[in-house]
């Protein structure tokens, strides 16, 4: 900066100083905060707005703001969200109905599918299923190549003994003894293809299990985060029970599948509440966001998602020109 810009921008500083004394509390100039929050309810659709707010603070109450968010409002109605891409969070209109008017229970969800991008359970999981499909097929191939010699082995045994059977036992018989060693050999083969097809079918039953399982764990990981995130920027701790509420009204709540049974999961936030208690973690969050800017938005370039920016803001050439000037 030059010494002239110095020298203006120092008095404009140290006229506006003497002016918001000498003025009444009215004139101040406005803080950005309410500038950015305004504009976005202006702009957004409601639904939107709500969740570019519960992402602005939960992002900047956990230091979750280093890198961009992107947020999608699925048109149809199940009560879910979901995690995916990446930093991509996916509401249903269902669950944004369902949880109408309450910002805590609304943020808690939206903490969770955050959980998920945070603890890289999309990227791991991915990869871990290729990784154990990959193992299946090896575990599998090496057992049809034990059973393929065994076969061919009983083959050739089968090919020696006709030869004989017809030199020792010529005629009818010879044939006939021959057809028998033969028939016994497809036997064995197609007794040994049985076998593998049960071997697949158990190793991928137990992959689906063992997928599940890990499902599960990474589903109260997640709700261990979307507790913590969202009372840290400020939101009740009783929003994530009341969003576990909804999810058991849901049909088959009870049950474990990809998800903990919900009872289950809404026994785990009660022991979060008192292991984590939830003033502690609201005296944490403010710290972090009294330090912090307002987040700002844009349309992604995907086109269909809102994105949340990080701390550096949407735009590379505001921030070159930021740091290295025009
Ligand atoms: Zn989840």
């Amino acid at each position: 900066m030059n010494k002239l810009k110095t020298k203006l921008l120092s008095f404009s500083c140290l006229s506006i100083l003497l002016l918001s004394t000498t003025l009444p509390a009215v004139a101040k100039p406005k803080p950005t905060t309410t500038t950015i929050y305004q504009r976005a309810k202006k702009e957004l659709p409601t639904n939107l707005y709500g969740l570019y707010r519960i992402i602005d603070r939960v992002a900047r109450a956990n230091k979750m703001d280093n890198l961009p968010w992107r947020i999608v409002i699925v048109r149809k109605y199940n009560i879910n969200a979901f995690a995916t891409n990446v930093n991509l969070i996916a509401m249903y209109d269902g669950i944004l109905d369902q949880l109408s008017g309450d910002s805590s229970a609304l943020a808690c969800v939206v903490a969770h599918e955050m959980g998920h991008h945070i603890k890289r359970h999309i990227a791991i999981s991915q990869a871990k299923k290729k990784e154990l499909v990959a193992k299946i097929r090896e575990e599998a191939e090496r057992e049809v190549l034990g059973e393929k010699r065994a076969a061919n082995a009983e083959a050739t045994a089968t090919a020696v003994g006709s030869a004989v059977s017809r030199r020792v036992v010529k005629g009818p018989f010879g044939g006939l003894l021959s057809s028998v060693l033969g028939s016994q050999s497809r036997n064995r083969l197609s007794r040994g293809q049985k076998r593998i097809n049960r071997i697949v079918k158990q190793k991928q039953q137990e992959l689906e299990q063992r997928i599940a399982q890990e499902s599960r764990n990474n589903e109260l990981e997640a709700d261990e985060v979307g507790y913590i995130a969202s009372v840290k920027a400020g939101f009740e701790p009783e929003g994530c029970l009341r969003a576990m509420e909804v999810l058991a009204r849901t049909p088959g709540a009870e049950l474990d599948t990809t998800h903990p049974a919900v009872p289950k999961r809404i026994e785990a936030l009660k022991k979060l509440i008192q292991k984590y208690p939830p003033q502690t973690l609201v005296k944490e969050g403010e710290a972090l966001i009294s330090k912090t800017k307002p987040l700002t938005y844009d349309i992604s370039l995907d086109k269909t998602s809102l994105r949340i920016n990080s701390v550096r803001g949407g735009s590379v050439a505001d921030d070159i020109d930021k740091k290295f000037g025009l």
